[in-house]
């Protein structure tokens, strides 16, 4: 079984087919999808997914590029949700410099908002790193939630063993399946295999054959596990089961809801 780690499967683009999706990614060995919200306005849905499907599991937070539209009382709706307890993890949060135009003083609010409720409710974090490892680090050496994911990795090797010192795991999707993304796969060979978990970012971040004109789904996990397991000169089915295995010990939620995956014929 491999866990879909990243898939906003609550996205518009799935509108027509979601169902279809969901259930195609379980036919090709996805037996769980973790969905994270971006914004207050998309947590009743994430957790209507992860209500309606069986291998659906939701994380619920605010996302750095969302931020703008948040209202400081969006983290009272947040706390009480996630102390409902359905939630895996406080996600997507983080930070987010690499586009211009955003608030940046806002951004480190919320974030730090989020990273407080983490650890005040021990729940791990799956995180959006873009261009600002180096101070989402000083703010989880500061506020130490227990660990989660930083996903779609792409910093250095040393960024990435910070983190893992952290207690993180590193989500690795589409961007490693392209033959010149030379320095991203250079990573997902040389990090230690317990620390990798994959994901699609579904419908973002196409792998290779899907191409930048094609939708992303969680069924591509299955591939972009084999890039994976040949990068790693490993099995397929021995990759299902690490990342697997490394997926629920950063997200420890997800282990009561993952059910026997249903047979894949
Ligand atoms: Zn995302």
């Amino acid at each position: 079984m491999l866990i879909d780690t990243h898939c906003h499967l609550d996205a518009a683009e799935f509108d027509p087919d979601r169902q279809a999706v969901a259930q195609s990614a379980l036919q090709q060995g996805v037996g769980m999808i973790v969905v994270p919200a971006v914004h207050r306005g998309n947590f009743e849905h994430v957790q209507g997914l992860a209500g309606e499907y069986a291998h659906c599991a939701c994380a619920l937070g605010i996302h750095p590029l969302y931020v703008q539209d948040a209202q400081p009382q969006d983290l009272d709706v947040l706390k009480s949700l996630l102390e409902s307890g359905q939630a895996v993890a406080v996600g997507e949060i983080g930070l987010d410099f690499f586009v211009e135009g955003y608030d940046r003083e806002r951004q480190e609010y919320f974030f730090i908002e989020q990273l407080k409720l983490a650890k005040a409710l021990d729940l791990p974090v799956i995180l959006h790193v873009r261009r600002s490892i180096d101070i989402i680090l000083k703010h989880l050496r500061k506020f130490k939630p227990r660990g989660g994911i930083a996903h779609a990795f792409n910093g250095s090797a040393q960024q990435a063993n910070e983190f893992i010192k952290l207690g993180f795991k590193l989500g690795f999707g589409g961007a490693m399946t392209y033959p010149r993304a030379l320095r991203i796969r250079q990573l997902a060979h040389d990090l230690p295999l317990e620390a990798i978990v994959l994901e699609t970012d579904a419908p973002d971040i196409p792998p290779e054959w899907v191409g930048s004109h094609g939708r992303n789904s969680p069924g591509q996990l299955a591939g972009i596990a084999r890039v994976f397991a040949e990068i790693r000169g490993l099995d397929v089915r021995q990759v299902a089961e690490i990342t697997t295995n490394n997926a629920l010990a950063a997200l420890p939620k997800l282990a009561h809801l993952c059910t026997p995956p249903k047979v894949l014929h």
